[in-house]
């Protein structure tokens, strides 16, 4: 690729299905490579296989995407001067294509049917060959403009006999191109087979549609998961037939399963229980659902940042990165060769982390509605002040509604296990004296409570362990939490007494 063009990269998905976290960490790499580059991101829909379309798979696409900030500057869903970017509605675009590279030698119309096809690998396998490919070998024994008079080939098409234009794979050539990630991928030709690009119904396949868009959409960077590595040499000869420049290919690591065996796949997802998608997926047709980060209730930079280090990283100890900053600091050179090892406790880290990270307010409107769901009010002040106190622990934002319902609620029932371990008849009755002693104070602060516990304990010559666990009973019905006096002040004087007295009559 030559030096000073200005950076164009595309996320090019077929509409197929969900898009798999990869898909989404592909899109990023693209995305962070554009902008690192102030460069243009683009997104192509790659639908020409329409027995593999799945409806509503597009509007998940752009859905996922955008929920990630992962917009783009053209293409689907932005517009541009190189449109459509659906391939479906650039059809008309592709045949000539097809018929140049019939004219300059470097593809063949091919007419034999799927049965011919069927018989001819049935044969095959017969013989022992499993493997049976339309090549440079088999193609002279097939029924194609190569093989066939030239009469022969201009009537079949004249009579619009149903044929697919096939890539004249040259014999015994080395196709060498160099991958940013992967560094210099040679490959002979004599491996690969004569892939079709075109088809009667005037559809083209995977590989034309691709080249040739990617080529007039003026990309010079093909930044694509590893699964398409095989494919790669095919692509750099159709640049060469048809005399255009290659843009510069990189191809990504795989995202691994969390014991390193095998790509992550939806089904690990299911069976280890964590969401292999970016957002919840309903299959509008079967019914199929998978379950999504998003109401999960992951946060969409906890997510790009947990992904943007599966398969990457940048040299330094810093893990926590915004969009921006991972923009600055991505480049390819820093991506892995090997496959990327998915790890869920990881992916939850993050999320802890960026839990942390925001205001309590902020989190107290995203909790809001769970409290009013479960038939509960609380101020927003007093809201604020629980998300201050339990948020530490939480990695999703539901966990401090859990955490925290205690000081919403007094407690309805108390856990057996839990009273016979902690609560006693000497512990209750020194929460019954302390009872008395917090009733009589008139500021109910953190620090005020815990003095006069102090002085309590200081009085009696008892320890914290013999009052300290069954006060927590009683107030909170918990055995273990934040510190009891921040919890008193919470809840207030009458709250906690109520809570108490409660206590000391059930208990
Ligand atoms: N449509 C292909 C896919 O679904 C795109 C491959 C490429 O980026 O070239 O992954």
């Amino acid at each position: 690729m030559s030096e000073n063009k200005r950076v164009r990269v595309r996320f090019a998905p077929s509409p197929t299905g969900p898009l798999h976290m990869g898909g989404v960490r592909t899109a990023l790499y693209n995305y962070l490579f554009a902008k690192k580059h102030g460069g243009d991101f683009l997104i192509r829909i790659e639908d020409t296989d329409q027995t593999r379309y799945v409806k509503g798979a597009e509007d998940y696409i752009l859905e996922a995407l955008k929920w990630c900030g992962i917009t783009p500057d053209e293409g689907i869903g932005a517009d541009g001067p190189h449109g459509p970017y659906r391939q479906s509605e650039r059809k008309h675009m592709y045949r000539q294509y097809a018929e140049m590279l019939i004219e300059n030698g470097h593809a063949y119309y091919a007419f034999d049917t799927p049965e011919d096809l069927e018989r001819i690998r049935e044969l095959a396998k017969e013989a022992g060959n499993v493997n049976w490919q339309y090549n440079q070998v088999t193609r002279g024994s097939m029924k194609n403009s190569i093989t066939l008079p030239k009469e022969e080939v201009e009537k079949r098409l004249a009579e619009n006999q149903a044929y697919v234009v096939r890539m004249k794979m040259p014999r015994n050539t080395e196709v060498k191109f160099e991958d940013s990630i992967r560094g210099w991928v040679s490959v002979n030709t004599n491996n690969l087979d004569d892939k079709v690009l075109f088809k009667s119904d005037g559809m083209p396949t995977y590989h034309l549609a691709n080249i040739v868009d990617d080529h007039l959409m003026e990309i010079t960077h093909v930044i694509r998961g590893e699964e398409w590595l095989p494919s790669a040499p095919l692509h750099v000869l159709m640049y060469e037939a048809f005399g255009w420049e290659s843009p510069q290919f990189a191809h990504l690591p795989l995202l691994l399963r969390p014991d390193g065996n095998g790509k992550l796949s939806k089904r690990d997802g299911d069976r280890l229980g964590f969401p292999v998608f970016p957002i919840d997926w309903k299959n509008q047709e079967t019914g199929e659902t998978a379950s999504g980060y998003r109401e999960k209730g992951f946060f969409a930079p906890a997510f790009i940042n947990m992904l943007a280090f599966l398969g990457w990283n940048p040299g330094t100890e810093q893990e926590i990165f915004s969009l921006e900053e991972l923009t600055q600091a991505f480049t390819l050179k820093k991506v892995s060769k090997s496959g990327a090892r998915f790890d869920y406790e990881k992916a939850k880290w993050f999320n802890q982390q960026y839990v942390r990270n925001t205001s309590n307010t902020v989190l107290a409107e995203l909790i809001k509605p769970l409290i009013i769901e479960a038939g509960l009010t609380v101020s927003d002040e007093k809201l604020v002040k629980i998300v201050a106190l339990v948020k530490e622990r939480a990695i999703f934002p539901a966990d401090i509604f859990t955490e925290g319902r205690f000081l919403l609620e007094a407690p309805q029932t108390f856990d057996e296990k839990l009273i016979a371990k902690k609560w006693n008849a000497e512990g209750a009755g020194y929460v019954k004296e302390l009872r008395d002693i917090f009733n009589r104070l008139s500021d109910f602060s953190a620090a005020s409570t815990e003095g006069a516990f102090k002085d309590f304990l200081a009085a009696k010559g008892v320890g914290f362990g013999k009052v300290g666990p069954a006060l927590r009973i009683a107030v909170t019905g918990l055995g273990m939490g934040p510190s009891l006096f921040d919890i008193f002040e919470i809840l207030g004087k009458e709250e906690v007494i109520q809570r108490i007295d409660k206590a000391l009559e059930t208990l």
